[in-house]
């Protein structure tokens, strides 16, 4: 079995660990926010199958820029230009109100690189996976359910990219309650 580059996943698990270390999920454990993205790169190689180092630096540090004060150019200077490209494609504009960047997922699902889909896929299935088995509090039945919906919206547009993980997302999406 080939390794991959370790030392370089094990900076990413480091940097998001780090960037993410006051922040908790919306869940009713409120567990620690570097939980999910180290359930992203999980999925990715173990349910995926998936080695490549950059993808797996990608799933660790997605929500970097989205969720924290990371930079695009601090992730340049530390992980180069591959994995950067990555994050910054799945990570929404935060200049844009919320509803926008939902619909912006929708849009521009079908136009992202063939890695930045996987990340997304990925990210999808264990959110789907999380608002079925450990919801953010306080949601309602409707709320959860519009969620699973939008989230179908994006995966719909990104179809043929990967069946076997769309199948897991189906998987995940089978549980909308
Ligand atoms: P978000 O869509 O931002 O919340 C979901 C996100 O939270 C996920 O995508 C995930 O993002 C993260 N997350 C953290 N913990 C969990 C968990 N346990 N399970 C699943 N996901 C988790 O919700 P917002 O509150 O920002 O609202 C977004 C939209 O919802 C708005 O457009 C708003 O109009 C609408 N809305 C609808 C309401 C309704 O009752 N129908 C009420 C209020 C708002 P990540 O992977 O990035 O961590
Ligand atoms: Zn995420």
């Amino acid at each position: 079995m080939r390794m991959g580059n370790i030392p370089l996943i094990l900076k990413a698990l480091d940097f998001a660990a780090h960037k993410h270390r006051d922040q908790r999920r919306k869940n009713v454990e409120a567990s620690p926010y570097i939980n999910h993205p180290i359930e992203l790169a999980r999925v990715l190689s173990n349910e995926g199958g998936f080695i490549s180092s950059e993808l797996l630096c990608a799933a660790l540090l997605h929500d970097t820029v989205e969720d924290t004060q990371t930079t695009e150019e601090e992730l340049r200077e530390e992980f180069g230009e591959g994995i950067t490209r990555i994050v910054m494609e799945v990570s929404d504009d935060k200049t844009k109100t919320k509803a926008e960047r939902k619909r912006l997922q929708v849009v521009h699902a079908s136009t992202i690189s063939h890695h930045a889909k996987l990340v997304k896929l990925a990210d999808k299935i264990c959110n789907l996976r999380d608002m079925a088995h450990s919801p953010p509090t306080n949601w309602s039945l409707e709320r959860r359910r519009e969620y699973f919906d939008w989230s179908k919206q994006v995966v719909d547009q990104m179809r043929g990219t990967h069946p076997q993980w769309e199948a897991l997302f189906d998987a995940a999406y089978a549980e909308r309650p």
